[in-house]
């Protein structure tokens, strides 16, 4: 039986266990619903399940029965399974019973996908070597891949390569896009604390205003983008967070600025640290404040390299058609902490259509929801590019 044949059988069973998945979020590594869930699955299908790696995480093993060794002996599919805080807007009758969480960004899904190549390559077998089913908690903002790798998931299951997936809203049901080099950018928070002298605000001359310096920095951090980086190099600078006051007439003590930096080359996120540094110290002397900088590495950018991004391709076009297959997409500013396993091993990230973007289905948007469409698409995807690396 061909993988679109039996994965289309399946479709409807892999569908409630999506809808099931997405009534059921939780956040990062308190993902225990979906990870109990994974595992039964797995266990039922025969295949080796290892758990409490980053605490939610789970791996599942399965050996192909040929023998032989193909391009490699062993790769690490990876899918995310955490959602996030977001009320949900959908009204779908699966909606979230969790309130305040959410699956805005289809990790739902992602989980489904690698559960329906699981099970058929349970069934099937056909290829040489070994395939680490990744089941990665905390995607969003925590780095659940970051504490997968430092808790030993390359030496405990060795892969030769390591494979990510997302969906992607505005990009056609059947379509992929994947290309090597930096796909999607380093992300770095950071906080500013203010701290001036109160006062009444009709007698500033008594206080130190915090407020104004915090406005100063607004603007002059954005020169950090305008005059210090090269034009022809990506970077954003999002002050996203200024909490200062509480009333009309009182100049307050202290304010707070958060924001995120991102950017895809080391050199760049290197300027932008030190030239924030300067900024924060200068602007503060001249306006006599204190000012106190935190800035945090959070992901670093994911760099797809290049033989298993054609493989990855391949892979895709033998599903997909070679004219649904975009092999030169424009990289996002968005963030992945796959960049943490990318960084360990060699691999690819690839995109998978969600269909339209219309009514609300963006990426972290209380309206999204994954398309379950993609479900035998994305999980073709995996199958296919199993049996062709360890053919
Ligand atoms: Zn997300
Ligand atoms: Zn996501």
């Amino acid at each position: 039986m061909t993988i679109a044949t039996r994965l289309r059988e399946l479709h409807p069973e892999l569908t409630a266990w999506r809808r099931d998945l997405h009534a059921h979020p939780q956040t990062a590594f308190e993902e225990t619903y979906a990870s109990e869930f994974i595992a039964s699955r797995l266990v039922a299908m025969g295949i080796e399940v290892h758990r409490g790696l980053a605490k939610t995480g789970v791996v599942g093993t399965l050996t192909g029965k040929r023998t032989g060794v193909g391009k490699l002996r062993a790769i690490g599919l990876r899918a995310d399974i955490d959602a996030l805080d977001i009320e949900e807007e959908t009204g779908l009758e699966y909606r979230s019973k969790n309130p305040g969480k959410m699956h805005a960004c289809g990790h739902d899904g992602h989980t489904t996908m690698l559960l329906g190549a699981a099970r058929y390559l349970a069934e099937t077998r056909d290829f040489a070597g070994t395939v680490q089913f990744i089941f990665q908690p905390a995607e969003e903002n925590e780095g659940g891949g970051r504490v997968m790798v430092a808790e030993g998931l390359f030496e405990r299951f060795p892969v030769d390569a390591v494979f990510g997936m997302h969906n992607w809203p505005g990009m056609a049901v059947g379509n992929f896009a994947v290309r090597s080099g930096p796909m999607m950018a380093a992300f770095d928070v950071f906080e500013i604390k203010i701290t001036g002298r109160g006062t009444h605000a009709a007698m500033p001359h008594l206080g130190i205003d915090p407020v104004v310096a915090a406005a100063h920095l607004v603007t002059t951090l954005q020169t950090i983008v305008s005059r210090n980086t090269n034009p022809l190099d990506q970077i954003v600078l999002s002050i996203t967070q200024i909490h200062a006051g509480d009333t009309w007439n009182v100049i307050p003590g202290t304010a707070l600025l958060r924001g995120t930096v991102r950017t895809f080359l080391p050199e760049v996120q290197d300027m932008a640290e030190a030239a924030m540094r300067r900024i924060v110290a200068g602007v503060a002397a001249s306006l006599d404040v204190q000012a106190e900088l935190d800035y945090q590495r959070r992901y670093p950018a994911r760099v797809n390299t290049e033989r298993e991004t054609e493989w990855a391709a391949r892979a895709a076009t033998d599903v997909a058609g070679c004219d649904r297959v975009d092999l030169a997409p424009q990289p996002c500013m968005g963030s992945e902490d796959f960049s943490f396993m990318l960084r360990r091993r060699p691999g690819a990230y690839i995109w998978v259509g969600n269909g339209s973007a219309d009514g609300g289905r963006l990426l972290h948007n209380p309206r999204y929801d994954f398309n379950d469409e993609v479900i035998p698409v994305g999980g073709s995807y995996w199958v296919r590019l199993v049996e062709s690396l360890l053919a």
